[in-house]
Protein backbone atom coordinates (compact mmCIF):
# COMPACT_ATOMS: atom_id res chain seq x y z
CA UNK A 1 0.00 0.00 0.00
CA UNK A 2 2.23 2.75 -1.04
CA UNK A 3 0.75 6.27 -1.67
CA UNK A 4 1.22 8.17 -4.88
CA UNK A 5 4.04 10.69 -4.07
CA UNK A 6 5.88 14.24 -5.73
CA UNK A 7 3.29 16.26 -6.57
CA UNK A 8 1.53 17.67 -3.58
CA UNK A 9 2.30 21.08 -4.31
CA UNK A 10 5.39 22.90 -3.37
CA UNK A 11 3.63 25.10 -0.41
CA UNK A 12 6.47 27.46 -1.34
CA UNK A 13 4.25 30.73 -1.50
CA UNK A 14 4.63 32.17 2.04
CA UNK A 15 1.32 33.57 2.42
CA UNK A 16 -0.58 30.29 1.79
CA UNK A 17 1.85 28.58 4.23
CA UNK A 18 0.90 31.43 6.76
CA UNK A 19 -2.96 30.74 6.35
CA UNK A 20 -2.57 26.78 6.46
CA UNK A 21 -1.13 27.50 10.08
CA UNK A 22 -3.93 29.96 10.72
CA UNK A 23 -6.56 27.83 10.01
CA UNK A 24 -4.73 24.93 12.05
CA UNK A 25 -4.14 26.98 14.94
CA UNK A 26 -8.23 27.65 14.93
CA UNK A 27 -9.26 24.05 14.28
CA UNK A 28 -7.13 23.05 17.21
CA UNK A 29 -8.87 25.82 19.48
CA UNK A 30 -12.58 25.50 18.29
CA UNK A 31 -12.68 22.34 16.62
CA UNK A 32 -16.51 20.30 18.53
CA UNK A 33 -14.94 17.16 19.61
CA UNK A 34 -15.80 15.08 22.32
CA UNK A 35 -12.69 12.77 22.25
CA UNK A 36 -9.26 12.82 21.68
CA UNK A 37 -9.87 11.74 17.73
CA UNK A 38 -9.05 15.26 16.32
CA UNK A 39 -5.43 15.16 18.00
CA UNK A 40 -4.85 11.42 16.67
CA UNK A 41 -5.89 12.06 13.45
CA UNK A 42 -4.06 15.14 12.77
CA UNK A 43 -0.46 13.34 14.24
CA UNK A 44 -1.50 10.43 11.75
CA UNK A 45 -2.28 12.64 9.21
CA UNK A 46 1.79 14.20 9.42
CA UNK A 47 2.92 11.07 10.34
CA UNK A 48 1.65 9.53 7.21
CA UNK A 49 2.89 12.59 5.04
CA UNK A 50 6.37 11.85 6.69
CA UNK A 51 6.65 7.93 6.14
CA UNK A 52 5.45 7.95 1.91
CA UNK A 53 8.00 10.72 1.71
CA UNK A 54 8.68 10.49 -1.66
CA UNK A 55 12.35 9.97 -3.28
CA UNK A 56 12.72 13.72 -3.50
CA UNK A 57 11.37 13.68 0.17
CA UNK A 58 7.89 15.59 -0.79
CA UNK A 59 5.13 14.93 0.56
CA UNK A 60 2.33 12.54 -1.12
CA UNK A 61 -0.45 13.61 -2.38
CA UNK A 62 -3.12 11.14 -0.68
CA UNK A 63 -3.49 8.57 1.96
CA UNK A 64 -5.83 5.63 2.33
CA UNK A 65 -8.26 5.26 5.44
CA UNK A 66 -6.05 2.11 5.88
CA UNK A 67 -2.68 3.92 6.22
CA UNK A 68 -4.26 6.45 8.67
CA UNK A 69 -6.13 3.59 10.94
CA UNK A 70 -2.34 2.48 11.43
CA UNK A 71 -0.68 5.44 13.02
CA UNK A 72 -3.60 6.13 14.81
CA UNK A 73 -3.62 2.20 16.42
CA UNK A 74 0.39 3.08 17.09
CA UNK A 75 -0.53 6.09 18.96
CA UNK A 76 -3.32 4.64 20.52
CA UNK A 77 -1.14 1.65 21.31
CA UNK A 78 0.27 2.90 24.28
CA UNK A 79 -2.66 4.61 25.48
CA UNK A 80 -5.08 2.10 25.94
CA UNK A 81 -3.05 0.49 29.02
CA UNK A 82 -4.04 1.37 32.65
CA UNK A 83 -2.60 4.54 33.98
CA UNK A 84 -2.86 3.79 37.62
CA UNK A 85 -4.23 0.65 39.57
CA UNK A 86 -6.73 -0.40 36.86
CA UNK A 87 -7.77 2.55 35.36
CA UNK A 88 -7.89 3.05 31.77
CA UNK A 89 -7.15 7.01 31.43
CA UNK A 90 -10.70 8.31 29.66
CA UNK A 91 -10.10 10.08 26.82
CA UNK A 92 -13.44 11.16 26.19
CA UNK A 93 -15.75 14.00 27.98
CA UNK A 94 -18.72 11.34 28.42
CA UNK A 95 -17.39 7.74 28.81
CA UNK A 96 -14.69 5.78 26.79
CA UNK A 97 -13.30 6.66 23.12
CA UNK A 98 -14.55 3.57 21.14
CA UNK A 99 -10.95 3.29 19.99
CA UNK A 100 -9.54 3.41 23.19
CA UNK A 101 -11.79 0.08 24.73
CA UNK A 102 -11.38 -1.17 20.93
CA UNK A 103 -6.97 -1.35 21.59
CA UNK A 104 -7.93 -2.32 25.09
CA UNK A 105 -10.35 -5.03 24.58
CA UNK A 106 -7.51 -6.40 21.84
CA UNK A 107 -4.49 -6.39 24.65
CA UNK A 108 -6.19 -7.96 27.40
CA UNK A 109 -7.67 -10.63 25.27
CA UNK A 110 -4.14 -11.94 24.28
CA UNK A 111 -2.84 -10.84 28.08
CA UNK A 112 -0.43 -8.21 27.00
CA UNK A 113 1.85 -7.26 29.58
CA UNK A 114 2.09 -3.00 29.66
CA UNK A 115 5.28 -2.67 27.49
CA UNK A 116 4.53 -5.27 24.96
CA UNK A 117 5.38 -3.77 21.42
CA UNK A 118 3.03 -3.34 18.39
CA UNK A 119 5.47 -4.95 16.37
CA UNK A 120 6.03 -7.85 18.30
CA UNK A 121 2.07 -8.63 18.14
CA UNK A 122 1.83 -7.35 14.17
CA UNK A 123 4.24 -10.48 14.12
CA UNK A 124 2.88 -12.48 16.16
CA UNK A 125 -1.32 -12.09 15.54
CA UNK A 126 -1.50 -10.38 11.82
CA UNK A 127 -4.67 -11.41 11.72
CA UNK A 128 -6.15 -10.20 14.98
CA UNK A 129 -4.07 -6.58 14.53
CA UNK A 130 -5.98 -6.53 11.18
CA UNK A 131 -8.91 -6.70 12.06
CA UNK A 132 -8.11 -4.60 15.31
CA UNK A 133 -6.51 -2.35 12.04
CA UNK A 134 -9.70 -2.34 10.19
CA UNK A 135 -12.10 -1.70 13.15
CA UNK A 136 -10.33 1.60 13.77
CA UNK A 137 -10.51 2.62 10.16
CA UNK A 138 -14.35 2.43 9.99
CA UNK A 139 -14.15 4.56 13.33
CA UNK A 140 -11.90 7.18 11.83
CA UNK A 141 -14.47 7.19 8.72
CA UNK A 142 -17.45 7.26 10.46
CA UNK A 143 -16.34 10.11 12.74
CA UNK A 144 -13.50 12.31 12.81
CA UNK A 145 -12.73 12.36 8.76
CA UNK A 146 -16.21 13.82 7.64
CA UNK A 147 -15.86 16.18 10.95
CA UNK A 148 -12.37 17.22 11.64
CA UNK A 149 -12.45 20.40 8.79
CA UNK A 150 -15.91 21.57 10.27
CA UNK A 151 -14.37 24.97 12.56
CA UNK A 152 -15.57 28.22 12.71
CA UNK A 153 -18.90 27.39 12.31
CA UNK A 154 -18.68 26.05 8.46
CA UNK A 155 -16.74 23.42 6.56
CA UNK A 156 -13.18 24.47 5.31
CA UNK A 157 -11.50 21.66 3.46
CA UNK A 158 -7.92 23.27 3.37
CA UNK A 159 -6.47 19.76 3.96
CA UNK A 160 -7.94 17.10 2.38
CA UNK A 161 -10.86 16.31 0.43
CA UNK A 162 -12.70 12.79 0.63
CA UNK A 163 -15.66 11.39 -1.52
CA UNK A 164 -18.05 10.51 1.66
CA UNK A 165 -19.60 12.26 4.74
CA UNK A 166 -21.06 11.94 8.14
CA UNK A 167 -24.37 9.97 6.87
CA UNK A 168 -21.82 7.05 5.32
CA UNK A 169 -23.07 3.43 6.33
CA UNK A 170 -20.62 0.37 7.30
CA UNK A 171 -22.10 -1.50 4.90
CA UNK A 172 -20.58 1.13 2.17
CA UNK A 173 -17.15 1.14 3.94
CA UNK A 174 -16.81 -2.74 3.48
CA UNK A 175 -17.43 -2.60 -0.02
CA UNK A 176 -13.75 -2.26 -0.93
CA UNK A 177 -15.38 -2.10 -4.60
CA UNK A 178 -17.30 0.94 -4.52
CA UNK A 179 -15.66 2.96 -1.44
CA UNK A 180 -13.49 5.73 -2.21
CA UNK A 181 -10.69 4.95 0.58
CA UNK A 182 -8.38 7.70 -0.20
CA UNK A 183 -8.15 10.97 1.71
CA UNK A 184 -6.86 13.38 -1.15
CA UNK A 185 -4.78 16.29 0.35
CA UNK A 186 -5.32 19.55 -1.30
CA UNK A 187 -2.69 21.53 -3.11
CA UNK A 188 -0.22 22.65 -0.76
CA UNK A 189 -1.55 21.04 2.18
CA UNK A 190 0.42 18.00 2.92
CA UNK A 191 3.75 19.82 1.74
CA UNK A 192 2.65 22.61 4.89
CA UNK A 193 2.09 20.14 7.50
CA UNK A 194 5.31 18.95 6.77
CA UNK A 195 6.93 21.97 7.15
CA UNK A 196 5.14 22.98 9.91
CA UNK A 197 5.90 19.14 11.72
CA UNK A 198 8.40 20.22 13.87
CA UNK A 199 5.78 23.05 15.60
CA UNK A 200 2.74 20.93 15.05
CA UNK A 201 3.80 17.76 16.85
CA UNK A 202 5.00 19.09 20.29
CA UNK A 203 1.62 21.57 19.95
CA UNK A 204 -1.13 18.83 19.45
CA UNK A 205 0.49 16.41 21.60
CA UNK A 206 0.35 19.58 24.64
CA UNK A 207 -3.60 19.83 23.76
CA UNK A 208 -4.38 16.19 23.77
CA UNK A 209 -2.68 15.84 26.83
CA UNK A 210 -4.43 18.44 28.54
CA UNK A 211 -8.28 17.18 27.30
CA UNK A 212 -6.85 13.98 28.54
CA UNK A 213 -5.52 15.47 31.91
CA UNK A 214 -9.29 17.33 32.07
CA UNK A 215 -11.06 14.67 31.38
CA UNK A 216 -9.75 12.67 34.42
CA UNK A 217 -8.27 15.31 36.24
CA UNK A 218 -4.67 14.86 36.37
CA UNK A 219 -2.69 17.69 35.90
CA UNK A 220 -0.69 17.52 32.20
CA UNK A 221 3.27 16.88 33.16
CA UNK A 222 2.31 13.49 34.70
CA UNK A 223 0.51 13.09 31.51
CA UNK A 224 2.12 13.59 28.44
CA UNK A 225 5.32 11.09 29.03
CA UNK A 226 2.65 8.07 29.63
CA UNK A 227 0.55 9.47 26.47
CA UNK A 228 3.48 10.40 24.10
CA UNK A 229 7.00 9.27 25.82
CA UNK A 230 9.60 6.59 23.84
CA UNK A 231 10.62 4.90 27.49
CA UNK A 232 7.33 3.03 27.24
CA UNK A 233 9.05 0.59 24.55
CA UNK A 234 11.64 -1.40 26.27
CA UNK A 235 14.50 -1.05 23.91
CA UNK A 236 17.01 -3.44 26.47
CA UNK A 237 16.42 -6.68 24.23
CA UNK A 238 18.29 -4.80 20.72
CA UNK A 239 21.19 -3.23 22.86
CA UNK A 240 23.53 -6.42 22.67
CA UNK A 241 22.88 -7.25 19.42
CA UNK A 242 23.15 -3.29 18.18
CA UNK A 243 26.40 -2.97 19.95
CA UNK A 244 28.07 -6.42 18.85
CA UNK A 245 27.06 -5.49 15.53
CA UNK A 246 29.27 -2.04 15.89
CA UNK A 247 31.70 -4.03 17.16
CA UNK A 248 31.38 -2.79 20.43
CA UNK A 249 31.85 0.55 19.35
CA UNK A 250 29.26 4.15 19.85
CA UNK A 251 27.60 4.69 16.28
CA UNK A 252 28.77 8.36 16.65
CA UNK A 253 32.18 9.22 18.34
CA UNK A 254 33.27 5.29 17.22
CA UNK A 255 35.12 5.28 20.73
CA UNK A 256 35.05 1.81 22.59
CA UNK A 257 31.51 1.31 24.21
CA UNK A 258 32.04 1.10 28.20
CA UNK A 259 29.94 1.65 31.18
CA UNK A 260 26.35 2.65 30.62
CA UNK A 261 25.18 1.92 26.89
CA UNK A 262 21.99 3.65 25.51
CA UNK A 263 19.68 2.83 22.48
CA UNK A 264 19.23 5.71 20.64
CA UNK A 265 16.32 6.67 17.97
CA UNK A 266 18.30 8.02 15.32
CA UNK A 267 15.90 9.86 13.89
CA UNK A 268 14.67 11.13 17.09
CA UNK A 269 11.64 10.57 18.60
CA UNK A 270 10.48 13.43 19.03
CA UNK A 271 10.34 14.08 15.11
CA UNK A 272 9.22 11.23 14.11
CA UNK A 273 8.05 8.48 16.35
CA UNK A 274 10.15 5.15 15.06
CA UNK A 275 11.15 2.06 16.98
CA UNK A 276 11.99 0.62 14.10
CA UNK A 277 15.42 -1.96 14.01
CA UNK A 278 16.81 0.07 11.17
CA UNK A 279 16.51 3.58 13.00
CA UNK A 280 18.36 2.23 16.22
CA UNK A 281 21.84 2.41 17.37
CA UNK A 282 24.10 2.18 20.12
CA UNK A 283 25.68 5.04 21.72
CA UNK A 284 27.70 6.06 24.86
CA UNK A 285 25.25 7.47 27.27
CA UNK A 286 27.17 10.79 27.02
CA UNK A 287 26.76 11.26 23.65
CA UNK A 288 22.69 10.01 23.56
CA UNK A 289 22.15 12.82 26.29
CA UNK A 290 23.98 15.22 24.16
CA UNK A 291 22.22 14.65 20.64
CA UNK A 292 18.86 14.82 22.31
CA UNK A 293 16.23 15.75 19.68
CA UNK A 294 18.65 17.46 17.48
CA UNK A 295 18.84 15.72 14.26
CA UNK A 296 22.73 14.19 13.07
CA UNK A 297 25.07 15.90 10.85
CA UNK A 298 25.87 14.60 7.22
CA UNK A 299 28.23 12.48 7.93
CA UNK A 300 26.39 10.63 10.78
CA UNK A 301 23.44 10.38 8.09
CA UNK A 302 25.97 8.71 5.42
CA UNK A 303 27.29 6.23 7.64
CA UNK A 304 23.56 5.66 9.08
CA UNK A 305 22.19 5.69 5.61
CA UNK A 306 24.50 2.45 4.57
CA UNK A 307 22.81 0.19 7.38
CA UNK A 308 18.96 0.87 5.66
CA UNK A 309 19.92 -1.24 2.49
CA UNK A 310 19.04 -4.98 2.77
CA UNK A 311 22.11 -5.71 0.49
CA UNK A 312 24.61 -4.16 2.75
CA UNK A 313 26.39 -6.56 5.49
CA UNK A 314 24.96 -4.34 8.39
CA UNK A 315 21.82 -4.01 6.69
CA UNK A 316 21.24 -7.40 5.99
CA UNK A 317 22.76 -8.25 10.05
CA UNK A 318 20.12 -5.45 10.50
CA UNK A 319 16.80 -7.74 9.38
CA UNK A 320 18.51 -11.17 10.97
CA UNK A 321 18.14 -9.45 14.32
CA UNK A 322 14.88 -8.05 14.08
CA UNK A 323 13.73 -11.16 12.45
CA UNK A 324 15.45 -13.38 15.58
CA UNK A 325 13.95 -10.80 18.19
CA UNK A 326 10.75 -10.13 16.04
CA UNK A 327 11.03 -6.58 16.23
CA UNK A 328 9.47 -4.20 14.10
CA UNK A 329 11.50 -3.25 10.50
CA UNK A 330 10.47 -1.23 8.41
CA UNK A 331 13.63 0.05 6.54
CA UNK A 332 12.35 1.75 3.16
CA UNK A 333 9.50 3.42 6.03
CA UNK A 334 12.40 4.52 7.85
CA UNK A 335 14.64 5.81 5.02
CA UNK A 336 11.23 7.85 3.45
CA UNK A 337 11.11 9.44 7.05
CA UNK A 338 14.29 10.38 6.98
CA UNK A 339 13.93 11.81 3.19
CA UNK A 340 11.06 13.73 4.22
CA UNK A 341 12.89 15.52 7.80
CA UNK A 342 16.63 15.92 6.07
CA UNK A 343 15.76 17.06 2.27
CA UNK A 344 13.40 20.39 3.02
CA UNK A 345 16.00 21.71 5.69
CA UNK A 346 17.28 25.30 5.03
CA UNK A 347 20.63 25.67 4.21
CA UNK A 348 21.68 27.57 7.71
CA UNK A 349 20.39 24.78 9.72
CA UNK A 350 22.61 23.87 12.71
CA UNK A 351 22.98 19.33 13.09
CA UNK A 352 24.58 17.95 15.81
CA UNK A 353 27.55 16.34 14.92
CA UNK A 354 29.44 15.80 18.20
CA UNK A 355 28.86 17.13 22.13
CA UNK A 356 29.37 20.68 21.89
CA UNK A 357 29.90 20.45 18.37
CA UNK A 358 26.80 21.90 16.02
CA UNK A 359 27.67 21.97 12.30
CA UNK A 360 25.74 23.56 8.79
CA UNK A 361 23.32 20.96 7.50
CA UNK A 362 25.81 20.22 4.40
CA UNK A 363 22.89 19.39 1.96
CA UNK A 364 24.11 18.20 -1.10
CA UNK A 365 25.62 15.36 1.05
CA UNK A 366 22.77 14.85 2.86
CA UNK A 367 21.00 14.23 -0.76
CA UNK A 368 23.94 12.35 -1.89
CA UNK A 369 23.63 9.90 1.37
CA UNK A 370 19.74 9.58 1.25
CA UNK A 371 19.55 9.25 -3.11
ZN1 LIG B 1 30.14 8.12 21.80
Amino acid sequence: MTAASGAGGTGSAADGGVAFAQKLLTLLDEGSFSTSYKYALLLALIDCCTEYAGADGLAPTSVTTRQLATKVLELYWQQSVPFEADALLRQSGSGQAEIVTLVSRYRSGRRLDPLAPLGRCRADNPDGVGRLTAEIEWKLVEMPLPRLQRFGGRHDEFIYRIGWDETVRRSHWRDAATFPNIVLFVDGAAENLLRFAPLLRPLIKRQWAAMVAKCNRLATYELEAFLFGQERVDLTPVRGPLRDLQDGECFYCADRLTGAVDVDHFLPWARYPDNGMHNLVAAHRRCNNSKRDFLAAAAHVARWAGRLSPTSTAGGDLGAIARDLRWESHPQRTLATARALYLRLPPDAKLWNAPKDFVDADLRALAAALH
